[in-house]
């Protein structure tokens, strides 16, 4: 089946055959590399919606009645905001609250008012013995509302945020959330996740992303006990309230008011990253699952900082983090890995040219892992990578054909010929992933969105690019 599949794009990077393997003896301490936040969507839906595959959406869908690419709402069935609960802190003992105008902090989610408060004025909230306290005065309820007037803003932690404050004991400590609109947290979220100096069709293009991601999360339960959409971090979308917000980034926000991709008349999981590499990735090949949209597909990538990179570890530094990993080998002796190529088998390729099987050989056995699980394992920047050897030896002098090893040993210069997808290779001290991109690979690239709005097109297009036979919907 793989085999059948037909890639896209392959960078031009290695050439020739069809894998390496290493024999080594290296010694030497370890270097972490840390793995960094490459966008949104690290981690599957919490919610799977695989079953989509027979259903509508096929070619075509993306095309309107009137022929345009955003589907406006009739008037008459304009409703009001989605709003979303975003956790700003939890598991405390005690949370000091307050607003940029006067305030009240009622009961519950809106009841009576349990106080009233002038403007910069904190409030105290502290769990003590298993009940709650405000300003010091004992309370029934669990969960109070901080609301503040129109145009004013709540502030937790030294942040001020569009909406409101709910504090929720739940047996353990006070959660903060931000009961917030979902225009309000897109602009909250944009700066973040997208520079404000970047294209504007780039930023509306991401603006509808995070809209559509958030939504897809709204009424899951961030997890099985929580009970609020949406926590403020790179696990779900970076949100810094409004000291975040810039001119730019709003603009992108309310010029793409109440828009949303759907597929089957429901929010996607719209997953995005940094940098393809040059090709997006299918959503089986990173999680298993199909996802009808998420498909792979070709982007220009060239301008982006990680289109190539290299990461480079000793033998021991690779030994011991798929130890940690739980997936010792023993001395490691060899590695296996069909490269990146032009032409030929696409067997241990994804679609886009991504890692599907790393062998990693050694003496006490053999393990072999996806592309994801080595970018996680050893801090890659993509799955899209090869792995080459390197010698820390001198050059041979002119027409030898032997070098010392740094254990003494004196062996080829040159690797071995490949033999059936295999090459030996001796007394190599480092291991070194070549790659291109950073992130899992799904959905819009954002360096990709950023050079095709350079290029000239609009928002819409750019998501109908990345995100394939969706439509966008304005739902409000
Ligand atoms: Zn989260």
């Amino acid at each position: 089946m793989l085999g059948k599949r037909l890639r896209k794009y392959m960078p031009a990077l290695v050439a020739g055959s069809l894998g390496i393997l290493l024999t080594i003896n290296a010694g030497v301490a370890s270097a972490g590399i840390g793995v960094l936040r490459p966008g949104a969507g690290n981690n599957p839906p919490k919610t799977p919606d695989w079953n989509v595959k027979n259903q509508e959406g096929g070619s075509g869908a993306v095309t309107t009645k009137d022929g345009k690419s955003v589907q406006k709402l009739d008037k008459s069935k304009k409703t009001t905001v989605t709003m979303l609960s975003v956790m700003l802190g939890e598991s405390l003992s005690s949370v000091k609250v307050s607003a940029s105008g006067d305030f009240e902090l009622v009961d519950g989610n809106g009841g009576k008012v349990l106080r009233k408060m002038p403007a910069n004025v904190s409030a105290e909230v502290k769990i003590s013995g298993g009940a709650v306290y405000l300003n010091g005065e004992k309370l029934a309820s669990r969960i109070i509302t901080l609301r503040t007037g129109k145009g004013q803003q709540v502030v937790y932690n030294g942040s001020s945020y569009r909406g409101q404050l709910r504090l929720v004991y739940d047996g353990s400590g006070i959660q903060v959330l931000n009961i917030v609109s979902l225009e309000d947290y897109a602009k909250g979220v944009l700066p973040s996740e997208m520079s404000p100096s970047w294209q504007p069709e780039a930023l509306k293009a991401q603006a509808v992303a995070a809209r559509t991601f958030a939504l897809y999360n709204k009424g899951k339960g961030h997890t099985a006990s929580s009970g609020y959409d949406l926590c403020s971090s790179s696990h779900c979308q970076v949100y810094s309230g409004t000291a975040a917000e810039t001119t730019t980034t709003n603009q992108a926000v309310d010029e793409t008011y109440g828009q949303i991709m759907q597929y089957n008349n429901q929010p996607i999981y719209a997953a995005f990253h940094a940098s393809s590499g040059g090709a997006t990735e299918n959503s089986e090949d990173v999680w298993g699952n199909y996802l009808p949209y998420l498909r792979s597909v070709t982007d220009d990538d060239s301008k982006s900082p990680y289109h190539n990179w290299t990461s480079k570890f000793t033998v021991v530094q690779v030994e011991k983090k798929l130890a940690s990993a739980g997936k010792e080998v023993g001395n490691l002796k060899s590695i296996a890995l069909v490269p990146i190529s032009s032409s030929g088998s696409v067997t241990g390729r994804s679609a886009s040219g991504r890692a599907y099987g790393v062998k990693f050989i050694g003496t006490n056995g053999e393990i072999t892992l996806t592309g994801e699980q080595a970018r996680r394992i050893f801090g890659l920047k993509s799955a899209m990578f090869n792995v080459r050897t390197e010698r820390s030896v001198q050059v041979p002098a002119k027409g030898k054909k032997k070098v010392t090893a740094s254990d003494g040993k004196t062996i080829d210069a040159k690797p071995a010929a490949m033999n059936d997808g295999i090459m030996k290779l001796q007394g190599v001290d480092n291991v070194v992933f070549e790659g291109h991109g950073f992130g899992h690979g799904l959905g819009m690239a954002q360096y990709g969105a950023n050079a095709m709005a350079a290029a000239g097109s609009s928002y819409d297009v750019i998501l109908h690019h990345y995100y394939t036979n969706v439509i966008i919907q304005e739902i409000y």
